[in-house]
């Protein structure tokens, strides 16, 4: 690459405008449905991912009305697949699950169903069956999501969770994945990058990936983080560089939302939510 290639490539990425904004639910643990859209709306946030117990609790169709009366538009509904794992025992049991979920998810017009494999069932200690199996189940939802016009988007998680959560933990493995079931019009990818920041070779299968990248999540990994599921970070506390991905990201085609999706028990779930909010929109100038 040429010197002023270089110098070009390390300029800093153009700040996040507010319609590629977006702020999952779940962020606002401490809400219910209705608090944590009218929050997103009040700040201006038009963008969410719903979540599936949140949802759950006041059924699709209040939800659809909620979203509507604040003119939210929802990028996907979360968590689906979990096809794999101790939720899984009886495989049928769990499609019907996922096909209620794609019902939910068109119900709310949600883009995409984001689906996870699922970890390793009670008493199972091979991975490599477990991750065929997954496969299997996700070959078996192809159907579905293409009958109800939703999207699946599969996400990997941090090899951290892989026993209880996923089989799949790096962005190539997920594409392998994408390979062997052979569906584009159905299946892309969800990149969290609380999940890949580590992987040394992101920026390469994110290229691979290209017109599969269907959502970006963010969040930060707190260097001394206490919990690798519930003590994620806002954006700028700790070690993950989000613009640098989203330049990567961007690289490779994307052109979708940078969806914030914080899980944090001790910290941001308790906070008022209109201080989370107003802290993201803060970070954004800079973290995002
Ligand atoms: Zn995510």
């Amino acid at each position: 690459m040429s010197l002023v290639g270089e110098r070009l490539s390390e300029m800093p990425q153009a700040v996040l405008p507010m319609e590629r904004l977006a702020i999952h639910q779940v962020t606002l643990m401490q809400c219910d449905f209705r608090a944590s859209i009218e929050c997103f709306a009040r700040h201006g946030v038009r963008q969410t991912a719903v979540w599936l117990d949140k949802l759950n609790a006041i059924g699709t169709e209040d939800g659809a009305r909620i979203l509507e009366d604040n003119a939210m538009s929802v990028n996907a509904l979360c968590p689906g697949g979990l096809v794999s794992g101790a939720h899984a025992l009886d495989m049928d049991a769990a499609l019907e699950m996922n096909r209620r979920w794609l019902d939910h998810a068109a119900g709310i017009g949600a883009a995409s169903l984001v689906v996870i494999t699922g970890g390793l069932p009670e008493g199972e200690t091979n991975l490599f069956a477990v991750r065929e199996r997954a496969l299997e189940g996700f070959h078996r939802l192809i159907e579905p999501a293409r009958a109800s016009g939703v999207r699946l988007a599969f996400e990997p998680l941090h090899p951290m969770v892989c026993g209880g959560r996923s089989v799949i933990s790096r962005v190539a493995d997920a594409l392998d994945f994408l390979d062997a079931l052979n569906a584009d019009d159905v299946f892309g990818l969800a990149v969290d990058s609380y999940a890949v920041w580590w992987d040394l070779d992101l920026a390469a299968s994110l290229r691979r990936a290209g017109p599969r990248l269907l959502h970006f999540h963010v969040s930060d990994w707190l260097r001394d983080t206490e919990d690798v599921r519930f003590d994620r970070g806002m954006p700028g506390d700790g070690v993950i560089d989000n613009r640098r991905l989203r330049k990567w990201m961007e690289d490779a085609g994307f052109r979708g939302s940078v969806e914030v999706e914080i899980f944090s028990e001790k910290n941001w779930w308790r906070r008022d939510p209109d201080d989370v909010v107003r802290t993201i929109l803060d970070r954004r100038a800079e973290f995002l």
